[in-house]
């Protein structure tokens, strides 16, 4: 660290050696909830009325007079605060805020309760569990690059045996870990001919890179987690809905499930930083476009993943749809490599932390498992060599740049 750029050991700083720190990336202290304002909920359970007359007043309507609702578990005056900045920033009609972006898609499945939902290979695997494992409704996949008319041709089969009105078509793009765009447009197109509900996982290009209401999509979900936050200490997932109707059956879910149980300090965060996301998306582009050029001519790489370079097959839909990049790539290793050299490789990396998530200030990397088709259901091609994802922090390049050097000369040389 003592070598590194002053942008990066204030990066890393108060954390000097960041191999002896194991566990959370954030110094301890950082994430313990404090009071956030004087009126209404201070990330505690009860509210207090004057009368009962009060109480019974926000009881029927699940909101309390100074803001907020009437039990503090759910939307508090700052969860009310990152709604409407969200709604704004998606120009939507409201929003709700849950615990995780992982909730959000959850609230999203059970506020809609679809018999048939529309899937892209390439979906967030939790994403996948949700869906494959509660059961809720007969998943069709469709491949994660696919055209419009791959889609339409599905929502045909969909057609067959469930209504429009209880089907739905999930997007997301580009894909987890392997960043396929599909034709947003032509697949937009498809479900509004049927009358289908469509609701997008946006959380590669947040509100800076993509706003799928713009798009015609009807319900944006975001991992707050990500990029708004931006220091991997925002915990929370944001859902814009287009339509009135949407969002109050939304915000009725909340009510139901008790997902919006987010932290007023997690608000309070979300709240101020996500007006840099664009700043800090801008750098993490740059960052990771300096590391993919440096992975590019090296013998050891077979592919690099990702749609903002000129060679990746979905350049042309990435300039279409999102224009610039983010922090993230995967690189596929040839595959003759023995996969224990690859792993060496990884292991011996000083400034690269193995951990999940994305889209925070430190540089991470992570294995790719793409689900090979678990249910014979899509034809993917997928590469063979080991694939790592790679996350580009906020540390300068250059030192990242030597971190790379140092551990391929030490294990692939
Ligand atoms: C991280 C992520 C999520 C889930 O966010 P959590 O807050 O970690 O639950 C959802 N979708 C995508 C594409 C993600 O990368």
């Amino acid at each position: 660290m003592a070598g590194c750029g002053a942008e990066t050991q204030r990066i890393h700083a108060p954390i000097v050696d960041l191999m002896a720190c194991c566990g959370h990336l954030n110094p301890s202290g950082l994430g313990e909830a404090r009071a956030f304002s004087d009126l209404g909920s201070l990330g505690q359970s009860s509210v207090g009325f004057e009368t009962l007359g009060e109480y019974a007043a926000a009881d029927a309507t699940g909101r309390a007079p100074y803001g907020g609702a009437e039990y503090g578990v759910v939307l508090s005056p700052e969860a009310e605060a990152v709604c409407t900045k969200f709604t704004h920033l998606h120009g939507g009609a409201g929003a709700i805020v849950c615990a995780s972006g992982l909730a959000a898609i959850a609230t999203v499945i059970d506020a809609f309760a679809p018999k048939a939902v529309l899937i892209p290979d390439g979906i967030y695997s939790p994403a996948w569990r949700y869906l494959s494992e509660t059961g809720r409704a007969a998943l069709l996949i469709y491949p994660a690059g696919a055209s419009g008319a791959e889609v339409d041709a599905l929502i045909r089969e969909a057609g067959t045996r469930v209504a429009p009105a209880e089907t739905m078509i999930y997007l997301e793009a580009p894909a987890s870990g392997t960043f396929e765009i599909p034709d947003i447009a032509g697949i937009v197109a498809a479900a509004k001919r049927a009358g289908i509900r469509t609701v997008m996982d946006n959380t590669w290009a947040s509100h800076v890179r993509f706003r799928p209401l713009d798009h015609g999509i009807g319900v944006a979900i975001q991992a707050t987690t990500k990029y708004e936050g931006g220091y991997g200490d925002t915990p929370s997932g944001i859902v814009v809905a287009r339509d009135e109707a949407d969002i109050a059956r939304l915000r009725r879910q909340v009510r139901i499930s008790g997902t919006g149980a987010v932290s007023p300090q997690t608000c309070a965060r979300l709240f101020h930083r996500v007006d840099s996301a664009d700043t800090r998306l801008e750098r993490h582009a740059a960052t990771a476009a300096a590391l993919m050029r440096w992975f590019e001519d090296k013998p050891f790489t077979a592919d690099i993943l990702n749609p903002a370079r000129a060679a990746s097959p979905y350049h042309a839909r990435f300039r279409q749809y999102f224009g610039a990049g983010n922090s993230l790539f995967t690189v596929v290793f040839d595959e003759s490599l023995p996969t224990e050299r690859v792993h060496a490789f990884v292991d011996a990396l000083l400034m690269f932390r193995v951990a999940e998530s994305w889209g925070g200030h430190v540089s991470l990397v992570l294995p790719v498992h793409p689900r090979r088709d678990p249910a014979g259901l899509s034809k993917r091609s997928l590469p063979n060599g080991a694939m790592f994802r790679f996350n580009a922090g906020l540390e300068e390049a250059d030192d990242l740049i030597a971190d790379l050097e140092q551990a391929s000369r030490a294990t692939l040389a």
